[in-house]
C-alpha cells in the first residue's frame, strides 16, 4: 500500500544533516530560545517571506493566536475566516479571546470568496484570515480590497513557498501564521509554527508575548503565555529548510504527473488559480461518488484522504457559526474533495501507480 504519507523517507534521505543538527544541540547545552532559535528566524523569514521578521513559537494553531493577540485582538472582537479549512485556525482565533465568523470560499479552488466575506463583515470585525489552502494563496488583494483598513492574518500553514502575483505567501497580510507539524512542506520532528511580520514592532510584541510577556527577566510588559519554538526543532528546520524549494518543485512535478493522468476523467483537479505559484501541500481533486472512488484506489493499493469532510460549522463543537453567511460551496465541496499522496520523497513509480489508479478510479466513479 502505498501511504498517504511517509515521515521517514525525509529523514532516511538527509540522515547526516538531521543527526548533526539534534546532536549539535544536544550537546550545546541550551535548549529554549537560543543561537538555533534566532538563526532560524532570520533565515526562515528571509528564504520563505522574502524579508521582514519572524519569531518562533510552538504550533501554527499558537501563530494564529499570538499574531492576532499582538494586534490587539481579544474579548468581544469578531475575527472572520473560511468554513473551509482546519479546525485550528478556529482554535486559535478562540485563543486570542475573539469570536470565529465564517464566509465561503470559491468555488473553483476552495480559498476565500471577497463577496462572502463582505458579507461576514461587522462592526466588530477586528482581523481577516484567509487561509492558503492546499498549498495555493487566496487573493490577498481582492481580500484587502473588502477588507480595507482591518488587518489581514496570513494562515500559511499549508503553503511555505507559495507566491501570489510574485509575493510569497507571509508577505502579504500584516502577519502571517505558519506551521511546522511534521506533515507540512516545511515541518519539524514534533510540533512548531512561526508569526512573520514585516512590522518590526508587531514581530517583537509577538517575542514578548510567548514568553509570558517578559521583556526582560523578572519584568513583565504584558500577559503573555508560553509557546517556543525549541532549539531541537530550530535545528531540525534549519537543516530541511534550503530543501524546501526543491521539494516544492517535485511536489508540482508530481502533480503535473496526476494532471495529465486525469484529464478527461470524472477526477477533476480543483482550479490553478491566475498569478499563483502553488505549494501543492495537497493535491485535492473532486469526484462525482468520493465512496466509490476512495475504495477503487485503496484497491489499487493507494491510501487517500479527504481535507476537509466536513466544514467548519458541521462539527459538533461549531454549529453555531453557521449563522452569518451560506456556507453553500464549503458545504459542497466538503462532500466532493478527495486527496491523493504527494509527498516529495515518492518515487516515480509510486506516482505512476497513483495516478494509473486515480484515472482508472475516476473512470468507474
Ligand atoms: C496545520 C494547520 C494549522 C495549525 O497548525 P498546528 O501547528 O497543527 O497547530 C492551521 N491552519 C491550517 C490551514 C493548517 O493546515
Amino acid at each position: 500500500m502505498i501511504p498517504f504519507n511517509d515521515l521517514r523517507r525525509a529523514v532516511a534521505a538527509r540522515r547526516p544533516e538531521h543527526e548533526a543538527a539534534l546532536a549539535r544541540v544536544a550537546e550545546s547545552g541550551w535548549y529554549v530560545l537560543g543561537p538555533e532559535g534566532r538563526a532560524f528566524e532570520d533565515e526562515f523569514a528571509m528564504a520563505v517571506c522574502g524579508g521582514g521578521h519572524a519569531a518562533g513559537v510552538a504550533s501554527g494553531t499558537d501563530a494564529i493566536e499570538l499574531a492576532l493577540r499582538a494586534l490587539g485582538v481579544g474579548p468581544g472582537d469578531e475575527v472572520v475566516t473560511q468554513a473551509n479549512t482546519c479546525i485550528p485556525t478556529i482554535a486559535g482565533i478562540e485563543r486570542a479571546g475573539a469570536t470565529p465568523v465564517l464566509c465561503d470560499v470559491e468555488p473553483a479552488a476552495g480559498t476565500m470568496d471577497p463577496d462572502s466575506l463582505q458579507g461576514a463583515l461587522s462592526p466588530r470585525t477586528r482581523a481577516v484570515v484567509p487561509v492558503h489552502l492546499y498549498g495555493q494563496c487566496a487573493d490577498v488583494d481582492a481580500v484587502r480590497a473588502v477588507t480595507g483598513t482591518i488587518p489581514i492574518v496570513e494562515d500559511c500553514a499549508q503553503a511555505h513557498g507559495a507566491r501570489l502575483r510574485s509575493r510569497p505567501a507571509g508577505s502579504m497580510g500584516t502577519l502571517a501564521a505558519f506551521s511546522f507539524y511534521p506533515t507540512k512542506n516545511l515541518g519539524g520532528l514534533g510540533d512548531g509554527g512561526a508569526v512573520a511580520s514585516r512590522d518590526a514592532e508587531l514581530a517583537e510584541r509577538v517575542r514578548l508575548l510567548r514568553i509570558y510577556g517578559q521583556a526582560e527577566r523578572y519584568v513583565h510588559l504584558e500577559h503573555g503565555i508560553n509557546s517556543r519554538l525549541d532549539e531541537l526543532q530550530a535545528a531540525v528546520l534549519r537543516a530541511r529548510l534550503p530543501h524546501l524549494e526543491g521539494g516544492n518543485a517535485r511536489r508540482r512535478a508530481i502533480a503535473a504527473v496526476y494532471d495529465a493522468a486525469l484529464a478527461g476523467t470524472a477526477a477533476q483537479p480543483l482550479a490553478r488559480l491566475d498569478g499563483r505559484v502553488h505549494a501543492f501541500h495537497l493535491y485535492v481533486v473532486r469526484v462525482p461518488d468520493r465512496d466509490a472512488f476512495q475504495a477503487a484506489v485503496e484497491t489499487a493499493g493507494v491510501q487517500t484522504l479527504v481535507h476537509y469532510p466536513r466544514p467548519v460549522h458541521r462539527h459538533p463543537a461549531y454549529t453555531s457559526l453557521g449563522e452569518r453567511v451560506p456556507l453553500t460551496v464549503s458545504e459542497r465541496l466538503a462532500g466532493e474533495i478527495v486527496s491523493l499522496p504527494i509527498f516529495p520523497e515518492l518515487t516515480d513509480a509510486e506516482v505512476e501507480q497513483i495516478a494509473a489508479a486515480a484515472a482508472s478510479a475516476a473512470g468507474s466513479a
